[in-house]
């Protein structure tokens, strides 16, 4: 297909259909045991020269493993969807390092990887193996990570970073140690991939801190960025909300598992959803 527009794009690779609201909303909430629908996304920027994918989801096979995720189509296969291939990705920044965000990692053999220290160093450590964390990790895409740090392809960062001019690394932290968001400075405006900063429009949007947390304090500090570096025009970007796919529109073609983020075309359309992000 022909290349789609510089801006940036979330891909819906995969679904979870056993989820209720309880797991994800920190404490006892009302209607814990309701269904609560989850998407996993991966996310694209295109920037002048440059193909930068946030986050690298799971694998087919770990879908298998683990059971209820319905599989679209891999993150590299939907790429293509936008005119562009894995091997053309420049960057692969990785939020954090759980499960369903460190696989296919060995698919774009050109791009540098951009994570912060904090987050590889707590992965590396004992403590990860306690039962409180060993489940949200997948050991083969961590040793497939500590290869290439060994090759020198790995920048890892110790706070806030510019990946390029348009593109800026900001570490929250919260939902794990070295945790960051991606604000990209697109032609459709600011766009902030908060990743699992804040899973759905309801954690930020309500201060209600996911359920899964490293520091619950730096979580709700971490919803104070996410607003700050949107300002009041740009838009936050959740990470696995199903909602996403109501407030952006698909690319042609994408049947709604690719999704253009651009805040001018909520201005435009979306009369509704820019009340609800009205901070
Ligand atoms: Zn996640």
């Amino acid at each position: 297909m022909t290349a789609a527009p510089d801006g940036a794009y979330a891909l819906r690779y995969a679904s979870r259909t056993v989820s209720t609201r309880g797991e994800h909303f920190y404490g006892h909430p009302d209607g814990c045991l309701d269904d609560w629908p989850i998407d996993y996304f991966t996310w694209v920027v295109l920037d002048a020269d440059r193909t930068v994918v946030v986050d690298t989801g799971f694998t087919p096979q770990t879908a298998l493993e683990r059971g209820d995720r319905p599989y679209a189509a891999t993150p590299p296969q939907l790429l293509e969807r936008l005119g562009r291939t894995a091997g053309d990705v420049t960057d692969v920044v990785l939020t954090h390092l759980h499960y369903d965000h460190t696989g296919h990692l060995d698919a774009y053999p050109g791009a540098r990887i951009w994570l912060q220290r904090r987050e590889l160093d707590f992965w590396s450590s004992p403590l990860a193996s306690r039962p409180g964390f060993a489940h949200l990790r997948h050991d083969a895409d961590l040793a497939r990570l500590a290869g290439l740090v060994e090759a020198g392809r790995v920048e890892l960062l110790d706070g806030d970073a510019r990946l390029s001019d348009r593109i800026g690394l900001h570490l929250v932290g919260g939902h794990t140690p070295g945790m960051q968001v991606v604000r990209a400075a697109t032609d459709d405006g600011l766009v902030v991939l908060a990743s699992d900063a804040s899973h759905f429009y309801a954690n930020y949007e309500n201060d209600h801190p996911y359920g899964v947390v490293y520091h619950l304090e730096d979580m709700h500090l971490a919803f104070d960025r996410l607003r700050e570096l949107a300002g009041t025009d740009g838009v936050v970007v959740p990470g696995h909300d199903p909602r996403v796919a109501e407030r952006f529109p698909p690319v042609p073609g994408g049947e709604a598992l690719v999704l253009h983020l651009t805040p001018r075309h909520l201005a435009v359309n979306h009369e509704g959803a820019v009340h609800a992000q009205q901070r």
